[in-house]
């Protein structure tokens, strides 16, 4: 059997007439760029949140930068992240001007680690950013405590947890700002790239609009210099058309999370997710942890069952970070788990065969590695 990482196309499938229509009604209103469904996706995704404004952007990585120099942040400020994403969330705070600071991970839920954060907070702070990883929940009231004692800005990079969400509170609603990503991969996915802003704050809502379209509302009154990093209409119209599902999509992922769960308790050398107490973790990634990371990963390769790492190098160990001279030793759980996480294949589409193949693989991996 073949069990692709993801299958975009399972998905596609099971919405085609929609998806279809979606798209011929853009080209039909040639309505390619900004209008009516760059507006009316806007409109549903902030009212899916309950949130003011969304601001809808090219990308996720320029919804970070965008949102970033928009509070200001730029030369001689720090801005303290996570040493376990995605090069996005970093690489956007020096294109903004500021210095990335990395703070590890907690070794049980994988996201930063408060007390890491407290121990590198100076008088240059000014922003923190924390990635709900694989759809896990941030621990968000600490950080948010710490963000209200030393008058920071918090900043959620919710590129991996569409509609995860602690007592009920979703992702992305806790501070300043938050910054989505809607690449084709992720829990909520266009048919290219896409991002964009949440955040209830007028004032911001209106400045990242502006310099997301060349620092004009209206054609030709720049107000300032900007960048493009324009949502297309057929991404719009994609999107809005996937929103309808993603409550049940999102389920479909805890309930394939749930039976992998399941299925693999107690297997030697495994060590399952935990999902944080209080909070909905969406699993855009099933991420397990063995010692024996790489081997496991070619034997599923043999058996046809393909996995990922997220991700092989913490943000601070990649060579364009050597200039900050961080080692292994300060940022020990990071630097461990790099080499121990490995990830399952996990969607929605995902049927009970397909992921009885891969725990059934994992276990025969398991045991003839326990019996030599
Ligand atoms: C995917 C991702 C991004 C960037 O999103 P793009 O749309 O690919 O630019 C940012 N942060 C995290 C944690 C991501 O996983």
């Amino acid at each position: 059997m073949h069990i692709p990482f993801v299958d975009l196309h399972a998905q596609y499938e099971s919405i085609k007439a929609e998806i279809d229509t979606a798209i011929e009604n853009v080209i039909r209103d040639t309505a390619f760029i900004g209008g009516k469904y760059v507006r009316s996706f806007e409109t549903a995704f902030a009212n899916a949140y309950g949130v003011k404004h969304c601001v809808s952007v090219a990308n996720g990585t320029d919804a970070i930068y965008i949102t970033l120099k928009m509070l200001g942040i730029g030369a001689g400020d720090e801005v303290i992240t996570v040493a376990n994403s995605w090069i996005s969330t970093s690489e956007t705070i020096t294109q903004a001007g500021a210095r990335p600071v990395f703070a590890d991970i907690d070794p049980v839920y994988y996201t930063i680690d408060p007390e890491q954060i407290k121990a590198k907070i100076t008088s240059r702070t000014k922003a923190i950013i924390p990635v709900h990883l694989h759809g896990q929940m941030a621990d968000i009231k600490a950080i948010q405590a710490i963000c209200e004692k030393h008058d920071l800005y918090l900043i959620e990079d919710c590129a991996q947890s569409h509609f995860s969400s602690f007592n009920g509170q979703f992702a992305g609603t806790f501070g300043i700002a938050s910054t989505f990503s809607f690449y084709p991969g992720k829990n909520l996915g266009a048919y290219g790239d896409a991002g964009c802003i949440l955040t209830n704050d007028d004032a911001l809502a209106e400045k990242c609009r502006m310099y997301a379209n060349h620092g004009a509302l209206k054609k030709h009154h720049h107000q300032m210099e900007g960048i493009n990093s324009r949502l297309d209409g057929l991404q719009a119209a994609i999107l809005e058309a996937k929103l309808q599902h993603i409550h049940d999509w999102t389920q479909n992922r805890i309930t394939n999370a749930s039976y992998y769960m399941a299925k693999l308790k107690g297997v030697d050398g495994i060590i399952l997710p935990t999902v944080r107490p209080d909070t909905v973790h969406t699993f855009h990634v099933f991420a397990i942890r063995t010692k024996q990371r790489d081997s496991l990963q070619a034997y599923l390769k043999e058996q046809g069952i393909e996995t990922a790492v997220h991700y092989p190098t913490a943000l601070p160990l990649l060579p364009a970070y050597n200039y900050l001279g961080y080692t292994a030793d300060t940022i020990p759980v990071a630097a461990q788990y790099q080499n121990e996480l490995l990830s399952l294949p996990l969607y929605p589409e995902l049927t009970p065969e397909q992921m009885d193949y891969v725990t059934e693989a994992v276990k025969e991996f398991s045991f003839a590695d326990v019996t030599g």
